[in-house]
């Protein structure tokens, strides 16, 4: 038996946002899509459908980069992409989607078939015929980001959103969503949908990255984790490590992580991360601008 822990993320990047308005709604955001995990885990529900449940909540929130409200193509269309894994080694991904209204619900009907990662018009198929919500493209477009890629083509501002769970059975899962980077040439992947690079989890411990896509990708930072606690690194060295490797090709960015033993870490090396923790007996705690360094190293002795 385990005590069941969620974090979230929403993006490492610049502080988030000036506007308080927006701080408190997304800080609402996060507590709402912790609630949403606490409740699949109070039922004894599976790590994998409570991220689930709350990265659909982070997705459906229009200011974070996932789902409605995701950045924009340099042609000013949607490429969405997700990806889920649980410690049994059961995964799937989707990239450059545009139809599946959760892209978390077509990265699972993926982890559900025989394969692990399905593109474009042929995922949003694949999700459609497992039941997943569709909609028009132009659903996902708001207005605030078609006046961001005007404003700012590259702003390198990241909003992705993800989840790691423990639960009660001690079974660990990871799930990542984006839009990917704004301005982005269509057809670009990032690190996200990439199992081993933006998301991983294995009976050790679950990973979701977000940041500079490319330098994750070459490092293979998510598994790159794994792989430093397999060989007895604890969590908080793993994930410096990792970001470490990172910085050194250029890229910034953070993570959400946990293991087994119930630690979590939350460490980025950029101005903020929007994020989130709860652990079974604790209430939920989310910060979206302010910068408690305490808030990034979580171990269970604080529980
Ligand atoms: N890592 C994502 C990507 O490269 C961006 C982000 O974290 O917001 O697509």
């Amino acid at each position: 038996m385990a005590t069941p822990l969620v974090v979230i993320h929403a993006g490492a990047g610049r502080k988030f946002g000036t506007a308080s308005e927006q701080e408190h709604r997304s800080r609402a955001a996060l507590i709402e899509a912790l609630d949403a995990a606490r409740a699949v885990l109070h039922d004894g529900g599976h790590a994998r459908a409570a991220v689930e449940a709350a990265v659909r909540v982070l997705e459906d929130f229009e200011l974070f980069n996932a789902g409605r409200g995701a950045v924009l193509c340099a042609d000013g269309t949607v490429e969405l992409s997700a990806a889920l894994m649980s410690s049994d080694a059961a995964a799937g991904a989707v990239a450059g989607i545009s139809r599946t209204r959760f892209p978390i619900a077509g990265a699972h009907a993926v982890l559900d078939s025989p394969q692990v990662l399905m593109l474009g018009d042929a995922a949003d198929r694949l999700a459609a015929e497992a039941g997943a919500e569709q909609v028009n493209p132009t659903y996902f477009i708001t207005e605030r980001e078609r006046g961001r890629l005007l404003e700012s083509p590259s702003d390198p501002d990241h909003q992705t959103v993800g989840a790691v769970c423990l639960d009660g059975e001690g079974r660990l899962a990871a799930g990542t969503s984006t839009g990917g980077i704004r301005g982005q040439p269509p057809g670009r992947v990032g690190d996200c949908p990439l199992i081993g690079a933006g998301t991983w989890a294995d009976g050790r411990v679950a990973v979701s990255c977000t940041g500079d896509g490319e330098a994750f990708i070459r490092v293979g930072a998510a598994r790159c984790i794994a792989a430093h606690v397999e060989c007895g690194a604890d969590l908080a060295q793993a994930t410096q490590r990792a970001l470490e490797s990172v910085r050194s090709l250029g890229g910034r960015g953070g993570l959400i992580a946990l293991d087994a033993d119930g630690n979590a870490v939350m460490p980025f090396n950029t101005g903020g991360m929007a994020r989130g923790f709860w652990r079974e007996g604790q209430e939920p705690e989310a910060w979206v601008i302010e910068e408690d360094p305490q808030a990034r190293l979580l171990e269970p002795e604080d529980a």
